[in-house]
């Protein structure tokens, strides 16, 4: 059987006048400035010159030509947007290829060869706009369009009974000593302090659900509470060796490490207003610091995330959990804006699963499990 080529997504290879390809402004049944109008949407649409549809047929306007009513905008698939590689989020702008081809090629070999190498002026009918918070979109939405079905349609209860969803997963560390009830709780911050006893034994509850969800790669923050927590995870789902980074460890909160929690939060809550937060706590980070050391290496993983389709976990700490939240509740934004009351709200115990799902165009935090079963509710870290 032959297989699917890139002229099934009506490809289109630049030509003329590139920096307005596959624009109506270059479409021989575009009517010109004046106008706005195309020769096949009728005069009730009204059509820019940097719009474009999956009917582009290069060419010169022609003012003059009749219109009528032969397509409607979501027939065509009109868009009112530049519609170029350079513009849509499967474009990798490193080696010019289109990731939408290549996923296409690697997960379904025996239906397509598509040629991967595109022109940034190219354009395709799967083009999709780049999302607002810089990682791309999943090809689940486009390949769902052309009829295939990818398992991330119909999330499915794992071997113990939870929800699996595709996501990239977060996890709070276990227990450590300076983990206590909110009197007595201690900020932990950069101090690499161990599991306790009791965290060690969270770890094997925490292990055995979060390979429930199935995922290929486990990073963590390097401090030994989330690597000996992150250890204990990729063993249980079989994967050999874990990422432990750096940039996954939580605000260095400086001179407070190390002391009562119920006495910083003042201090951190001042640090979130606009003003404070470029300044650094005596000893540590600014929250400014923190935000975009942690929000951007969370943004790579989501972008692995969604080349792959593959569940990934991040083992990390209470305010990196924190802040996720928080700032996907303000839409995920470029500026990394974030909700400072959901930030400040001490509601994830140690051993708290979240995940980070795909919504729409944006992204989704969702709670699935708060906290291990023994060591009680804690305060920050
Ligand atoms: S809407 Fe489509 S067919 Fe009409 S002018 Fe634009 S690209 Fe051409
Ligand atoms: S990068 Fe986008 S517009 Fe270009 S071929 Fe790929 S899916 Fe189509």
């Amino acid at each position: 059987m032959p297989k699917i080529d890139r002229s099934a997504f009506l490809y289109l290879d630049p030509k003329g006048n590139k920096d307005t390809f596959a624009q109506c402004s270059t479409c021989l049944l575009w009517c010109g400035e004046a106008k706005q109008l195309c020769a096949i949407h009728g005069d009730k649409v009204r059509v820019r010159g940097t719009a474009s549809c999956g009917f582009y047929i290069h060419g010169s306007p022609r003012p003059e030509q009749t219109v009528a009513k032969i397509v409607t905008p979501a027939e065509s698939g009109l868009v009112d947007r530049k519609v170029r590689c350079e513009n849509c989020q499967y474009f990798d702008t490193d080696d010019s290829d289109c990731d939408l081809f290549k996923e296409l090629n690697e997960e379904f070999p025996e239906l397509f060869y598509l040629e991967e190498k595109v022109d940034k002026h190219g354009c395709c009918n799967a083009n999709e706009p780049i999302r607002k918070i810089g990682v791309k979109e999943s090809v689940k939405e486009p390949a769902k369009r052309i009829g295939l079905k990818m398992a991330a349609e119909n999330p499915k209860p794992n071997g113990i009974g939870l929800e699996v969803k595709p996501g990239v997963y977060l996890v709070r560390h276990a227990k450590t000593a300076l983990n206590s009830d909110s009197s007595r709780d201690k900020i932990r911050g950069w101090i690499d302090v161990p599991l306790d006893a009791t965290g060690k034994e969270q770890t094997k509850e925490i292990a055995k659900q979060v390979a429930g969800y199935k995922p290929v790669k486990v990073y963590s923050s390097d401090l030994q509470r989330s690597a000996h927590t992150a250890r204990a995870i990729a063993d249980a789902a079989g994967i050999d060796s874990i990422k432990a980074e750096r940039v996954f460890r939580p605000w260095n909160l400086g001179e407070f490490q190390g002391k009562s929690a119920a006495n910083a939060v003042p201090i951190i809550k001042e640090h979130l207003q606009k003003d404070m937060q470029d300044k650094k706590i005596f000893g540590g980070e600014s929250f400014a610091q923190f935000r975009d050391r942690y929000l951007e290496a969370l943004k790579k993983v989501l972008d692995e995330f969604t080349k792959s389709g593959k569940n990934i976990v991040i083992v990390c700490h209470y305010r990196n959990l924190k802040l996720t939240e928080a700032w996907l509740a303000k839409g995920g934004s470029k500026n990394h804006e974030i909700d400072a009351k959901m930030f400040t709200t001490d509601d994830m115990p140690p051993g708290t699963i979240a995940r980070v799902v795909p919504k729409g165009d944006d992204w989704a935090f969702e709670v699935v499990h708060k906290g291990a079963t023994v060591g009680g509710k804690v305060g920050a870290s």
